[in-house]
C-alpha cells in the first residue's frame, strides 16, 4: 500500500495555484499528498467525494486540507466566506461517514494569501 500524507482538495483555478503549492511545501508535504482538483471544490460535493473516497481507500492519508478560493466563478453570485466554510464544513462532514481521518483543515485563498477559513 502507498500511503499519502495528506489528500488536499481545491478548485482549478490557476489564479490560486502558486499559493496552495506554496502552502503546501511549508508544511512539509509536498509530492506526498494526493490532489483533488475540481471547480468549486467542495461546492460540487458528489464528484469531490467519488474522488476522495479513492484516495481515502487507496492512500489512507492521515489528514485532508481543503483550499476553498474568493472569487470562485463556480459560486456566481454568492461567494460569502460563509458560503465557503459552509461546503467545506459539509464535504468533511461526509469525509468523515466515508473514513475517519486524523485531521481536517479548511483553508481559503485569496489575493491577498492562503488564510485560516
Ligand atoms: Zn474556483
Amino acid at each position: 500500500m502507498h500511503k499519502a500524507q495528506a489528500l488536499v482538495i481545491h478548485c482549478i483555478d490557476f489564479r490560486f495555484q502558486e499559493m496552495i503549492d506554496e502552502n503546501l511545501k511549508k508544511r512539509g508535504l509536498f509530492g506526498k499528498f494526493d490532489r483533488i482538483s475540481w471547480a468549486g471544490a467542495s461546492k460540487d460535493l458528489q464528484n469531490v467525494l467519488n474522488n476522495a473516497s479513492i484516495s481515502l481507500k487507496l492512500h489512507e492519508p492521515d489528514e485532508i486540507i481543503i483550499y476553498e478560493h474568493e472569487d470562485c466563478g463556480a459560486y456566481e453570485e454568492d461567494n460569502s466566506e460563509e458560503t465557503h466554510r459552509a461546503n467545506a464544513q459539509n464535504l468533511i462532514n461526509k469525509l468523515k461517514e466515508i473514513k475517519p481521518v486524523l485531521k481536517f483543515t479548511t483553508q481559503i485563498a485569496t489575493f491577498d494569501g492562503v488564510k485560516e477559513l
